[in-house]
């Protein structure tokens, strides 16, 4: 298939073009075309390097109104590296999209920093549990209205002791968003998380 066949609008193809990208991977083949169309949740098992970065993204800038200041995008990743990688990855992806901010949030840099970034209106935030937490607490972060929420490397999440920040996190957000979540492998503490969280996911295995 192509991008296009996917159902990629035509500023994402151009960034999509742009990248040098010819064909979509298997699990953006897989996913992109579900999360374009209906509003729901996703279990993907798949490794990292498979382009999965990509297969929530570009649902998720598809699917966002960049007229909006209001955050209704959250990517949750392990690790300030992971964070800011994707962070890019979604800002190259979405650079035809004007008006569009994603802002990192992570631990061992200016909280105060982080929050004028969040004040400019991020529409998608990709951010570490530990601390997205903090800045909920302080009311810093308002998810309220989020309606996408991707759980990337779940099981990397879980591994590092994130989840009761994860479930924290969740509870300041609205029940009838669509939960994507992307893990390597299906530890039972994923498969928990899965049903606590998501209702009915579709799975998909790469
Ligand atoms: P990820 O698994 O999301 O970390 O992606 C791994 C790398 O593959 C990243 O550098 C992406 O930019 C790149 N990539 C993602 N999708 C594609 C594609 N369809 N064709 C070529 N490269 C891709």
């Amino acid at each position: 298939a192509t991008f296009k066949e996917l159902g990629l609008e035509a500023n994402l193809l151009q960034a999509v073009t742009d990248m040098g990208f010819e064909t979509p991977s298997e699990v953006q083949e897989k996913t992109i075309p579900i999360l374009l169309e209906q509003e729901s949740d996703l279990v993907a098992l798949a490794q990292t390097g498979t382009g999965k970065t990509a297969a929530f993204g570009f649902p998720m800038l598809q699917k966002i109104d960049v007229d909006s200041r209001t955050t209704q995008g959250l990517i949750l990743s392990p690790t300030r590296e992971l964070c800011l990688q994707i962070t890019n990855e979604m800002n190259s992806y979405g650079k035809h999209l004007k008006g569009l901010n994603v802002t990192a949030i992570y631990g061992g840099a200016s909280i105060t920093e982080q929050a004028r970034q969040i004040k400019r209106g991020a529409q998608i935030i990709v951010a570490t549990p530990g601390r997205m937490k903090d800045m909920i607490g302080r009311k810093m972060i308002d998810i309220s209205k989020i309606q996408y929420c991707v759980l990337d490397e779940a099981d990397e999440m879980l591994n590092m002791g994130f989840y009761e920040d994860i479930t924290e996190i969740l509870s300041y957000s609205p029940k009838d968003k669509s939960t994507w979540l992307f893990s390597a492998t299906m530890p039972k503490e994923v498969a928990t998380i899965a049903k606590k969280f998501m209702h009915k996911p579709i799975e998909v295995t790469v």
